[in-house]
């Protein structure tokens, strides 16, 4: 493949990264940025070289799940923030895969932090900030006609693939995926692809033995410290690169 890629305008700019058009109208470089932000932008700080960190663990993680089949945008990593990807239309839908009972689900269910969910609950939530990013289900989202029932029928089936990889994977590191949050688009051919990133800042990632929290919920706590998310993130790589 051609990788004589040159970086042109940004396309878009969102909380956490930067996408710019290339000199190739089918592929992007996303730039990670180094800013935090959480409940919905209301919270927002910057942790410097952050973006340095999410960019490394998103792509050993999309780099394994290439590897195992799963079709997914990215290409390559081209520098410590930035990665060559396929260019996709994001659909507006955020899936939220949930293997241990914590957050909001704890309340909205009235059951009890840390109970294990066997088989994963994925929730959909309609991307759109004005609205909040509401919870919805499968009829709204094909009501909304932002996917078909088909579509959502295959990413299913390919989230649940994705968890169980996943899972696996972290559980191997000494880390529980607790849950996460992923996002698909269309490229050019109307193909579906896993997108956007996988990290701490989208994961709640959890140490095998100490139940201690190694992710972005230390940034959403009350008075979060800044070095203790940087060392949990580092943690987070130290152990992918094993
Ligand atoms: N998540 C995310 N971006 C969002 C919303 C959620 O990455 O805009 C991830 C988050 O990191 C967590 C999971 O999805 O791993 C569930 O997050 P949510 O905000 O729904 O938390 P809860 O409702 O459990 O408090």
């Amino acid at each position: 493949m051609n990788y004589n890629i040159i970086k042109k305008n940004i396309l878009l700019e969102g909380k956490t990264k930067i996408i710019y058009k290339t000199n190739n109208s089918f592929k992007i470089i996303i730039h990670h940025k180094d800013d935090l932000t959480a409940l919905n932008g209301l919270k927002k700080s910057c942790l410097l070289d952050k973006g340095v960190l999410t960019n490394e663990i998103s792509t050993l993680i999309f780099k394994f799940l290439n590897y195992s089949g799963i079709k997914t945008h990215f290409i390559k990593k081209i520098n410590n923030r930035e990665q060559l990807c396929h260019k996709v239309n994001i659909i507006p839908l955020e899936f939220v895969i949930r293997n241990i009972v914590t957050g909001s689900l704890s309340k909205r269910l009235g059951i009890k932090e840390k109970k294990k969910i066997p088989n994963g609950i994925i929730e959909l939530f309609y991307k759109d900030d004005k609205l909040g990013d509401p919870l919805i289900n499968e009829s709204h989202a094909i009501f909304l006609e932002i996917i078909s029932h088909e579509e959502l029928i295959y990413i299913f089936s390919i989230v649940k693939n994705i968890n169980n990889l996943l899972k696996l994977y972290f559980f191997n590191k000494g880390i529980i995926l607790v849950d996460f949050k992923i996002e698909f688009g269309r490229n050019k051919n109307n193909e579906i692809l896993l997108s956007d990133e996988i990290s701490p800042d989208t994961c709640r990632l959890w140490d095998r033995n100490t139940m201690k929290k190694l992710d972005k919920d230390l940034f959403r706590m009350e008075f979060p410290k800044k070095e203790k998310i940087f060392d949990s993130y580092m943690e987070i790589l130290k152990r992918l690169n094993k």
